[in-house]
């Protein structure tokens, strides 16, 4: 159930004519997030050093780790954030163990193997979760593998990793844990107690609903004291981009002023909204609106309801033959919607995000102009052509975490 202040909220979300993005970032901001960058912030005014320290402390908070972590930003996209934090941390000659079941796994091995560290992956298929029996396994057999890395939310299809498990296993070994929490924190709960991770990465864009042009990380002080001298790039190392924050609360280099006055706006409408909890709330409502609606029209998701995230979810493309996937993208961006093609070696599939500042109204906007658009394009019963008769069309479970 959607909190009638946060209904009257999202009505006001857009400015003016822009289409709604049901993608993974950037997202659809609030008007208020909007409206918090048409001010000019010096980089070192006392109002903006104040508006980052307000904005760490912020973050440590929502992951309950003010006590053993520090939260360290850095400019550019949630990218910049991963190589910032895995060549910071990560020592040349140290063993990584990266758990990989989509795209963003396997750009975190690539970026390990472009800054020279050394990488081991396990991989699963994209519509699987990442195996704990199987991480145990390896970090038993292999005690040269220091540091463990996993996606929490693998945006290439939606799918949750167990990280309460990961954790544990990871922990057990007494091995460092690096999460990207990138398309998750924020929205899916995850602290510092039930899953005690070394470092969690993300951004400004996704489940908090700011801009794009910052990415941050959260790192176990007595790890981050012990990095110095580790990163393979002057821009992108936080050892020294957290002790000049600690040392004046200045950035090192021209911080995205803009990007943080929006941060910080997008970061009080979280806590208005109720934090965690109740974004994931909302997402999990927009996830089960838009998966309903999209069977009815007969559509598939690829993942299974117990492991999809309230994130965004994968639609299998149709066999239907006046199905044509980029009449269907441009059709409904005219109507409002900016939908994300896929990125799936298993299977042709397009994707539609369930996060942004949006509410039950805007989904149950975007599944009509789905099935206008399937109209529009001559399609009465896209499952009518459906080989496959154990089709799902349950209602949706919730998914755990
Ligand atoms: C979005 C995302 C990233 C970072 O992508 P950018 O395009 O650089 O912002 C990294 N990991 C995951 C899981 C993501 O969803």
């Amino acid at each position: 159930m959607l909190d009638p202040t946060i209904a009257v909220r999202l009505i006001m979300n857009d400015s003016g004519n822009d289409k709604y993005l049901l993608t993974p970032g950037p997202l659809t901001t609030s008007l208020a997030t909007k409206r918090a960058m048409l001010r000019d912030w010096g980089s070192r005014d006392a109002e903006f050093i104040a508006i980052t320290r307000r904005i760490q402390d912020r973050l440590l908070a929502i992951a309950g780790v003010e006590n053993s972590h520090v939260a360290v930003p850095v400019q550019g996209s949630g990218t910049f954030g991963v190589e910032a934090t895995l060549g910071t941390l990560i020592a040349p000659g140290q063993r990584t163990l990266v758990l990989e079941n989509g795209a963003y796994g396997r750009r975190i091995v690539t970026i390990l193997e472009r800054i020279g560290r050394e990488v081991t992956a396990l991989s699963w298929p994209e519509d699987q979760q990442v195996d704990p029996t199987a991480l145990d396994a390896a970090l038993r057999e292999d005690p040269s593998l220091e540091h463990v890395i996993v996606v929490h939310c693998e945006t290439t299809t939606g799918i949750l990793n167990d990280m309460v498990t990961i954790g544990r296993v990871t922990k057990a070994h007494k091995r460092r844990l690096i999460i990207d929490g990138m398309s998750a924190f924020g929205a899916i709960p995850i602290d510092g107690a039930s899953v005690p991770f070394d470092a969690l990465i993300a951004s400004s864009n996704k489940c908090f609903e700011g801009v794009p042009g910052m990415a941050f990380a959260l790192i176990a002080r007595q790890w981050l004291e012990l990095a110095g001298g580790n990163a393979h790039s002057l821009a992108l190392d936080l050892y020294e981009q957290w002790r000049g924050l600690e040392a004046n609360g200045q950035w090192r280099f021209t911080p995205p002023t803009h990007v943080l006055a929006a941060f910080d706006q997008a970061l009080q409408e979280h806590r208005e909204e109720g934090g965690v909890a109740a974004r994931h709330r909302r997402y999990s409502a927009n996830r089960d609106i838009l998966v309903q609606g999209m069977r009815e029209l007969g559509f598939e998701t690829l993942l299974a309801d117990g492991v999809q995230a309230p994130i965004i979810v994968t639609f299998l493309m149709p066999a239907h033959p006046c199905f044509e996937f980029t009449r269907f993208y441009d059709d409904l961006s005219a109507r409002g919607f900016v939908i994300y093609p896929g990125k799936l070696a298993l299977a042709d599939s397009f994707r539609i995000g369930c996060i942004g500042a949006l509410g039950a109204s805007e989904m149950q906007a975007a599944v009509a102009a789905v099935k206008a658009t399937l109209e529009a394009m001559g399609i009465d019963d896209l499952a009518a052509r459906a080989s496959n008769p154990t089709d799902q069309t349950s209602s949706l479970n919730r998914t755990g975490t």
